[in-house]
């Protein structure tokens, strides 16, 4: 019979999914029971009735995952990546789909070629479960989902109608991407670069990759040089294993059931008497739609609270130690004598490094509040919810995600944007990253609120710098995809986890991880540049008999400073800042803050303690308060939080943006918004005359 399409189409699902009532339903008597070649594992094959093709279907072992952990698993995937069946039908448990969706993962990250059978929908109708099918096709990338009662016949003919569909072709689905955690994305990534060089892959990239990190060591055999590929997955488990005290495993199946349950979070309607779960009564409450925002809010703002009003005294105790510090080194030296090396070491060192080390309790509190927020499942919540609030705005809400890994640093989270698909979105969110304040900026904030700020005003302050950032993140973003980057989007899941008790021991370690990179970077990147700006304002040293401008600049040591090479620059940029009413000695440590942000606070600490070396020793806070206004401040705020991502982030959207002139994109238009927005609040509060 020529012209008659033949089809191959592979029943899979777990075990009591209804898969043989559905086989029977399709096939009727044309079947017939065989054994797979080498394991007992039993198969049948049978033949649909359909007028323009001829459907052959197999009815593949019941199986939970695709990763061999039994022989059922590994009959299921080695036929499924081998064979290349057209169509792949899933057999679902729409009474029990959470569970059902898990191969269901599997599967669209391996691109197989799926029909959903949503089978036993009389049960889930019985139970009050109600099902947006059309919403849920859409999140799972278009597959094509048929509800249907098995054992009544019912829904049968729907599926057959769809699988000839996708097997014609009529039909394709858009590829899936499931995210991970950063640290799994980091492993993905490298895994899936190098597997994009295998000519004869049997899936995408992405699917193998997380199939390697899964442990499924064989899956190396389906391509060449397998015992490499053996080894670097090993290496990378071994990796991810000490990090996390878990097996790889079992932190993709939670990745996974992220994915479902936002999914069904989405797409499900429970009737009120199935509204039982723990999770679903607090996220009724947590993701509300009209509720969930303002907690999300409420939140944030006391997690500021709590950093300010916890952290000022172990901050006290820390800056009358740095203090302590400087009068002690320079006790080693007579009071009179103007020694190089006791600036270098109480002004440049102690000056600069502590000025940033102070606020390392603030920094702990802010994280093990992140981490709080994180490791209790909330996270995920706030995401969806932010997805829902920015798909308003015409969004791509899945950018949220990226952005909330921004508040602790912006290279992590410009690498973060991975997980968005689409390109166009995926470039917005990475250009609007650096908006969302890192941690390497909150010691900036926490010099110059307590300075200018009453206490009772200090956490709604920081609330609203970061709230501020947020906004304009998501303004900018909003202005980009109307210029720049046009186009619709693409729905898609937000992964949320169960709700959990977070373990002391997983803060603790989340919370030191964190806080162990900022003190590495004081006691490095900020040493470093510490000492170089303290050079430069250390040199070149002012001739005894000269005579300086007249100008504020009264102490000698003063004077040595505007002698200087960081006076120089600074005057020399002055004009360009003044408009913001930035001096010198700011402008100065915003040039500074270019390397690493933190040293913003460094270049602050040894300018002023240069300047007041001869003066009783009170902290930096005083003797900014003493130096400039609140306006000031606000205007120093404003350009810290907009104005010039660091080095490392530039080099970040650099690589991931695959084009320099996207990070010079990304320089320019943040500097020059942050500029423009100091320069304006700074005159209109002159206007109204608060300075
Ligand atoms: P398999 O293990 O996936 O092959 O599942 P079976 O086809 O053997 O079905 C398991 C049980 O579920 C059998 O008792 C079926 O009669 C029953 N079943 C299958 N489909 C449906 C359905 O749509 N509704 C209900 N209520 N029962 C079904
Ligand atoms: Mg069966």
């Amino acid at each position: 019979m020529s012209g008659r399409a033949v089809y191959h189409v592979a029943l899979a699902g777990n075990p009591n999914s209804g898969k043989t009532t559905v086989f029977n339903a399709l096939t009727g008597a044309r079947q017939h029971v065989g054994n797979y070649p080498g394991v007992t594992v039993e198969i049948k094959v049978g033949r649909a009735r359909h007028p323009a093709a001829d459907v052959r279907i197999i009815d593949l072992p019941g199986a939970y995952s695709l990763i061999p952990f039994s022989p059922e698993e590994r009959v299921a995937r080695d036929y499924i990546l081998r064979r290349r069946p057209d169509v792949v039908v899933v057999v679902l448990d729409a009474s029990n789909l959470e569970r059902h969706l898990f191969l269901v993962t599997h599967l669209l990250e391996l691109g197989a070629p799926l029909v959903l059978a949503a089978n036993m929908a009389d049960v889930a109708r019985a139970r009050g479960r109600q099902y947006d099918w059309a919403r849920m096709s859409r999140l799972l990338g278009d597959v094509p989902i048929v509800p249907m009662t098995a054992s009544r016949g019912v829904g049968i003919a729907e599926l057959l109608e769809a699988v000839t569909d996708v097997a014609s072709r009529r039909r394709t689905a858009r590829p899936i991407r499931l995210a991970y955690r950063p640290e799994f994305e980091v492993e993905l990534a490298a895994l899936e670069t190098r597997l994009e060089g295998v000519a004869t892959l049997p899936a995408p990239a992405r699917g193998l990759a997380v199939k390697l990190l899964e442990g499924d060591a064989e899956l190396a055999t389906f391509w060449p040089a397998a015992a490499e590929w053996e080894a670097s997955a090993a290496a990378a488990r071994a990796r991810l294993q000490a990090r996390f005290h878990e097996t790889p495993e079992t932190l993709l199946a939670e990745g996974r059931y992220g994915f479902i349950s936002g999914a069904c979070q989405e797409a499900l309607t429970l009737s009120p008497e199935a509204r039982h779960d723990r999770s679903d009564r607090l996220d009724a409450v947590l993701t509300h739609g009209v509720w969930g925002l303002p907690i999300f809010l409420a939140l944030m703002y006391a997690v500021f609270q709590l950093t300010f009003r916890l952290g000022q005294y172990p901050m006290g105790w820390l800056e009358n130690g740095f203090e302590l510090l400087r009068a002690w080194i320079n006790g080693w030296w007579p009071a009179a004598s103007p020694s190089l090396l006791r600036s270098l070491l109480a002004d440049g060192i102690v000056g600069g490094v502590g000025g940033v080390l102070v606020f390392m309790p603030n920094i702990l509190l802010l994280f093990l509040a992140i981490a709080l927020l994180e490791d209790s499942g909330y996270m995920a919540r706030a995401a969806f919810i932010m997805d829902r609030f920015m798909h308003r705005l015409g969004l791509h809400g899945k950018s949220f995600i990226p952005m909330l890994v921004g508040f602790g640093c912006s290279v992590p989270a410009i690498m973060a944007t991975r997980i968005i698909e689409n390109r166009r979105d995926r470039m917005i969110t990475m250009l609007v990253i650096p908006l969302v304040s890192c941690g390497a900026r909150f010691p900036i904030y926490a010099l110059i609120i307590p300075a200018f700020f009453p206490p009772a005003a200090q956490g709604a302050a920081m609330w609203l710098v970061y709230l501020f950032g947020i906004a304009l993140a998501i303004l900018a973003a909003r202005l980009l995809r109307a210029t720049l980057f046009r186009g619709e989007s693409v729905p898609f899941v937000i992964e949320l986890p169960p709700y959990r008790m977070p373990t002391p021991r997983g803060l603790l370690q989340h919370t030191w991880e964190r806080g162990w990179l900022y003190v590495k970077k004081a006691g490095t990147l900020i040493l470093g540049i510490s000492i170089l700006l303290w050079a430069l304002s250390a040199f070149p040293r002012r001739p005894a008999d000269r005579a300086v401008t007249a100008t504020a600049a009264v102490t000698p040591a003063a004077q040595q400073l505007e002698y200087s090479w960081a006076g120089r620059i600074g005057r020399a940029l002055e004009p360009v800042f003044r408009p913001a009413g930035f001096d010198w000695r700011i402008t100065t440590a915003l040039l500074g803050a270019f390397s690493a942000k933190e040293v913003f606070v460094a270049q602050l600490g040894i300018v002023f303690a240069v300047d007041n070396a001869e003066e009783d020793s009170s902290t930096l806070r005083g003797r900014l308060r003493a130096a400039y206004t609140p306006l000031t401040a606000v205007s120093i705020l404003l350009f810290c939080l907009i104005a010039t991502p660091c080095m490392a982030t530039l080099a970040a959207t650099r690589r991931e943006s695959g084009a320099w002139r996207w990070a010079l994109f990304q320089f320019w238009g943040l500097t020059l918004l942050g500029y423009v927005l100091a320069v304006l609040a700074f005159q209109a509060g002159r206007l109204l005359g608060c300075a």
